[in-house]
């Protein structure tokens, strides 16, 4: 990995020093080589693998900072989701909207699934005070004989309603591949010049969609975890799909490794929804594993994290229990399932749905909870 400073930058610079630091705090080995040009220096910054870290497994995220004009890949990346070191990620997802790292727990809300009321819903959910928008277009599915969603339809909806109302932040679920060209050409056909966060379900096991999510960086990705996984492993296999990169084959089978150089999406967070509960007798629907979240930043994982309260409670009345717990362990993010009125909760998830009159509630929590936090 180079990493090439803007023109005119020079070696005695705080913004080398800056790039040079963060190398060494995450364990590479830095080497700064400064060419004098006829108007400018040039400067580059060699990152040469250290002790137990290979560059190749740092996110180019780490190094764009400051004075930096580009970052070129000598070898094909394989990026991981702990790479040893203490920098993790501050993601903008609009220009008033940071996650991640140290900024304080985020409000994602929205139907499950978008309907025909979805115009009227999002305007409240604004008038509410919510910034980013949830909505599935395509479902999941248990049957043959359950409501797939309004796909395309119900995005253009989607992304009407979040124009007209000013929404900087819609997250909606992709299923496969094709449907990332959708999002993008509805985006443009409605002019919604918001960011489209695209997560992958529990359900989902699609390897193809997780490296063409890989292929993109127009949209940042969430990861939830699988419904049957049973530890963080299953995040850091979705997660290395994404953060790989395009990879080009050659015919004999092995990997062109020049014409593979291009970095992954490393715009990633993950997402917290519950796991097969191991009681099949208990009220609610999944098991929290937000513990997952201490051994995530135990391995030093970069990515903002989420937590989706809805699922795993699966019940109304259990998810401010559920809400409650899972804040105890600081996400970045909180993904809810609310906005109707009471007497229409729409078309899936009808149980876990909350009213509109229940989001004054949520957001006193979190503000509460980000007034008091420890870290
Ligand atoms: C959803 O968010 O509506 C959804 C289907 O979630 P999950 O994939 O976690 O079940
Ligand atoms: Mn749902």
């Amino acid at each position: 990995m180079i990493v090439f400073m803007q023109p005119g930058t020079l070696e005695d610079s705080d913004e080398v020093r800056a790039v040079k630091n963060r190398a060494i705090s995450i364990g590479l080995k830095p080497e700064v080589r400064e060419t004098q040009g006829e108007h400018y220096a040039i400067v580059e910054i060699y990152m040469i693998d250290g002790e137990s870290v290979h560059t190749a497994a740092v996110a180019d995220h780490v190094f764009e900072m400051s004075g930096v004009a580009k970052i070129i890949r000598v070898t094909p990346p394989q990026v991981s989701l702990f790479h040893g070191g203490t920098h993790a990620r501050e993601l903008r997802l609009s220009p008033s909207i940071v996650v991640g790292n140290g900024t304080p727990c985020q409000v994602v809300l929205g139907p499950c699934t978008v309907d025909e009321h979805i115009d009227t819903v999002v305007m409240s959910l604004v008038e509410h005070g919510i910034k980013m928008i949830r909505g599935g277009c395509w479902k999941p599915r248990s049957n043959a004989g359950s409501f797939p969603g309004h796909g395309e339809r119900g995005l253009r909806w989607l992304l009407a309603a979040a124009k007209k109302y000013g929404v900087e932040v819609v997250f909606t679920e992709v299923m496969e591949s094709n449907h990332i060209d959708v999002v993008r050409r509805v985006k443009k056909e409605t002019g919604f010049t918001g960011t489209v966060v695209l997560w992958v379900g529990a359900r989902t096991q699609n390897t193809i969609l997780l490296e063409a999510l890989g292929a993109q960086r127009e949209s940042p990705v969430m990861l939830k975890n699988s419904a049957n996984a049973v530890g963080v492993d299953d995040l850091y296999n979705r997660a290395s799909w994404v953060l790989s990169g395009p990879k080009v084959w050659e015919k004999d089978g092995s990997l062109d490794r020049g014409a593979s150089l291009a970095p992954g999406n490393d715009r990633l967070m993950l997402c917290l929804r519950g796991i097969e509960k191991r009681d099949k007798g208990a009220d609610h629907r999944f098991d929290q594993n937000v513990d997952w979240i201490r051994t995530l930043r135990r391995a030093k994982v970069w990515t903002p994290i989420c937590v989706d309260p809805s699922h795993s409670a699966g019940r109304r009345d259990l998810v401010f229990d559920h809400l409650a717990f899972a804040l105890q362990y600081q996400p970045h993010l909180i993904m809810i399932e609310g906005g109707y009125l009471e007497a229409n909760m729409g078309l899936c998830d009808q149980a876990q749905m909350l009213p509109i009159g229940d989001i004054p509630r949520i957001l006193e929590m979190v503000r509460v909870h980000n007034e008091t936090r420890t870290k």
